[in-house]
């Protein structure tokens, strides 16, 4: 038995699922001497969440591995569509077409999203989470100041007055580990052991009843062989990636893993049913609609949909929770990931700047000032969303040959069509983030709508930075705006920019200790797209500040850095 101790890490980061891992590369990419302690020695291997919204995907670009995601998933070719049927050999009632991982790459096809409405280098990506979450770990290894330890359980964590200590020991032995690190980050999933030395608890509901998700669900997570061939006849002649059955007798999603032979399937438990009464062989034959396919289980496990739940505090002194450990969603519309992702992105340039010293620790509160109301805003959207499709109502001539079926088929399609765009046609949702904290430069006037199926791309103060294609000479094909900007502060100048103002802003952040980047692009559509001569914009590419070009840059550097917030 060994007792080994880490001292000096400016930041401990305990979980390494999407939430940390990504932060651990935010922080991994600054340079930020930080400890990630995950209990699982390998990447999982269960499905979890399926879904990489266009906002996480521009994340993993800005770090360069968005292309190493997008090889993953279904194969390149295959349908990604969303399906509803009566049973998967049965009547078709709806498709929401999505562009394959080869049509999204080569942007060649929009499917039903609408190309104007998704203004982003990055559709979003359909893959496991579990493929995902390897690439995240092999990332994070690539940078020097993050030392691992997989297969390590943290045990304590405590916010002291020097810092915070926080102890682990190994899964499969009995060495033990002691950190000593300025700030620690509960990454650790729903049942946070950092959220309870926070003593902080999680607000909202959670035990929503519906006819699906709202409740116990079962997935089985399998591999066949021959479920293609053998459903081929009916809705899965084109294949999907999501496949809802749809019918009064039992509902459930077929999930489709790898495009070839993996995949799951996701039911609800009627109240009082257990896992153990529950024959997988009765329940693929009832939603195949009576062929059945040969399969080899891999896993099966229950867990429960109904969740809208967010903590009421994501800070206490020097601990912070994120992902999961800060809230807790219903899958509906994948937000429970993408959501872990995005606030890994915001705490982890502001942990970087007070370790590194150019920015005050008030900073950090602006974490829980800016991801608090994104987390209920997209809580309230899963919600919405599980409502509108778990309490749907099934017409007991929904299967039938007659007339009277076709109608109901044709009915309940046109509803089940507006609820799928209202679902997964969410550039609004996924790119319309916008902060409004004491770090963001107040600015009168209108803000940009926020609404999930409607996108405005717009340089208003805390949005994310828009998208434009950037077609410079000096770049790739394919370029964006977005790849301009740097890890630390990128001001945008899109009017030529004087030398003595260049140099004015130099000096400025030089004084500060901030990272400061200058990028200049003229081109009207850039202007008129940000709205200002002058752009500053964060580390997670929102908009700082914006104005004119004659604006001195020492307040401006001040206000968003957390060193004179506004009140
Ligand atoms: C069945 C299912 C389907 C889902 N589908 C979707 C979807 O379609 N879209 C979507 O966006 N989201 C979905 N989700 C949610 C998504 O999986 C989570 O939101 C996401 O994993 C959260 O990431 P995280 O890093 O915050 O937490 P987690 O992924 O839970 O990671 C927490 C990590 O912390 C580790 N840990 C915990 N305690 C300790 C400790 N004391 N010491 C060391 N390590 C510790 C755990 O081992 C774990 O690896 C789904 C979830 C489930 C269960």
């Amino acid at each position: 038995m060994t007792n080994q101790t880490l001292l000096r890490q400016a930041v401990a980061i305990v979980g390494g699922g999407p939430s940390g891992l990504m932060l651990a590369i935010e922080l991994g990419c600054r340079g930020v001497p930080c400890v990630l302690i995950e209990a699982q020695s390998e990447a999982p291997s269960v499905p979890k969440a399926n879904a990489t919204s266009s906002r996480t995907m521009e994340h993993y670009r800005r770090r360069g591995f968005a292309g190493r995601v997008r090889q993953v998933g279904m194969t390149k070719d295959h349908p990604q569509d969303v399906l509803y049927c009566t049973r998967l050999t049965g009547h078709e009632i709806a498709r929401f077409r999505i562009p394959s991982r080869a049509q999204a790459t080569e942007r060649s096809d929009f499917g039903d999203y609408g190309e104007a409405a998704w203004p982003t280098p990055e559709l979003p990506h359909r893959a496991q989470q579990m493929y995902i979450e390897r690439i995240l770990r092999e990332e994070v290894s690539r940078y020097p100041s993050v030392v691992t330890r997989y297969g390590w359980q943290v045990m304590s964590v405590a916010d002291t007055a020097e810092g915070t200590v926080v102890t682990a020991c190994e899964v499969a032995g009995k060495s033990t580990l002691t950190i000593n690190a300025d700030y620690a980050v509960g990454c650790d999933g729903p049942r946070s052991l950092v959220r309870e030395a926070m003593q902080v608890g999680y607000q909202g509901a959670s035990q929503a009843q519906r006819e699906f998700f709202g409740g116990q669900m079962m997935t089985f997570h399998f591999r066949s062989a021959d479920l293609y061939q053998r459903l081929a006849q009916g809705p899965l002649q084109r294949p999907a990636w999501q496949s809802w059955i749809v019918n009064c007798e039992m509902r459930g999603i077929l999930v489709t893993i790898n495009g070839v032979d993996e995949f799951a399937i996701g039911i609800q438990l009627k109240p009082g049913q257990s896992a153990d009464s529950i024959n997988p062989d009765e329940v693929f034959r009832t939603l195949s609609g009576g062929p059945v396919f040969q399969y080899e289980m891999l896993h099966s496990g229950t867990w429960t949909a109904g969740y809208m739940l967010v903590a009421e505090a994501f800070r206490r002194g020097r601990l912070f929770i994120a992902g999961d450990a800060a809230h807790l969603f219903t899958p509906t519309g994948g937000m429970g990931y993408n959501t872990s992702v995005d606030d890994a992105v915001n705490l982890g340039w502001k942990l970087a700047a007070v370790t590194q010293g150019w920015a005050p620790d008030a900073l950090l509160d602006s974490y829980h000032a800016e991801r608090h109301p994104m987390a209920e805003r997209n809580t309230r959207f899963a919600h919405r969303m599980a409502d509108s499709i778990g309490q749907l109502v099934m017409p007991p001539e929904l299967e039938a040959g007659t007339p009277e079926g076709e109608q109901a088929r044709k009915t309940l399609g046109q509803t089940l069509l507006k609820h799928v765009a209202d679902e997964f046609n969410i550039p609004g949702l996924q790119l319309g983030v916008r902060y409004a904290s004491a770090i963001v430069a107040h600015e009168a006037g209108e803000p940009p709508l926020d609404s999930p199926n409607t996108y405005v791309a717009s340089g208003y103060p805390g949005a994310r930075a828009p998208h434009l294609p950037d077609q410079q000479a000096d770049m790739p094909q394919g370029s964006s705006l977005l790849d301009l900007f740097g890890t630390g502060f990128t001001l945008l100048s899109t009017v030529e920019l004087a030398p003595a103002a260049q140099t004015d802003w130099s000096s400025a952040a030089a004084a500060l200790g901030v990272p400061l980047e200058k990028v200049i692009r003229t081109d009207a559509a850039v202007r008129d797209l940000y709205g200002a001569e002058l752009v500053l914009i964060r580390p997670d590419h929102h908009i700082a500040w914006r104005g004119p070009a004659s604006s001195g840059p020492l307040p401006v550097l001040r206000l968003v850095t957390g060193l004179f917030p506004r009140s």
